[in-house]
């Protein structure tokens, strides 16, 4: 199985890349973001809880979030291997992932880090904005937010796997195919 967390600040392009990587690999990819807004657009209670963090650009606490994706873990079983798009974002996260994969007999294969720097970020997310029709992408003082908590909570995340030698960080600028190549190259690497 190839179990790969696609890393990265929000707005450097994950979400594109795991849909590219998706076709090629069959991987499942879990966005615990795309789930989140799954839930609110449905009004659930989870939904709800979610929106009251996400409005602020906070993260939602880790019993709701580790919860949602280990259920989505669960329920697909047979697959070839899972993209983590959005999780973990701290290292509470990256042990309950563990612990998921753990049960499995499986691990984390590989994260790979897309790395583009906060003006470029806060552009692409602006711009996404126009059209993703989410009020997290509109307004650039959640977007400064978001960033925030991405390096004070989320980069220990790459950290925590370095430390195994799982961690390579990617160059996010380019076209989305050149990114596409860089991505693929260190996944063929792992065969
Ligand atoms: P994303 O689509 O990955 O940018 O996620 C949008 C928002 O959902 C984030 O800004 C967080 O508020 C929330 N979120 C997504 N994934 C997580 C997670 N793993 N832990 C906590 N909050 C999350």
């Amino acid at each position: 199985m190839i179990n790969l967390i696609l890393f990265g600040p929000p707005g450097s392009g994950k979400g594109t890349q795991a849909e590219k990587l998706v076709e090629k690999y069959k991987l499942l990819h879990i966005s615990t973001g795309d789930l989140f807004r799954y839930e609110m657009g449905n009004d659930t209670e989870l939904g709800l809880k979610a929106k009251e963090y996400i409005s602020k650009g906070e993260l939602v606490p880790d019993s709701i979030t580790t919860g949602m994706l280990k259920n989505k873990v669960v329920a697909n079983p047979d697959v070839a291997g899972y993209i983590f798009d959005g999780y973990p974002r701290n290292v509470n996260q990256s042990e309950s992932l563990d612990e998921i994969l753990n049960e499995k007999g499986e691990s984390v294969s590989i994260l790979l880090s897309l790395d583009v720097d906060d003006e470029e970020i806060v552009k692409r997310i602006l711009n996404r904005g126009k059209t993703s029709g989410r009020s997290d992408d509109n307004d650039e003082s959640i977007i400064r937010n978001r960033i925030a908590v991405y390096k004070s909570e989320t980069t220990p995340v790459f950290d925590f796997y370095a430390k195994s030698n799982k961690s390579k960080m990617i160059n996010g600028i380019g076209s989305i195919e050149e990114i596409f190549d860089r991505l693929c190259a260190e996944i063929d690497g792992l065969n």
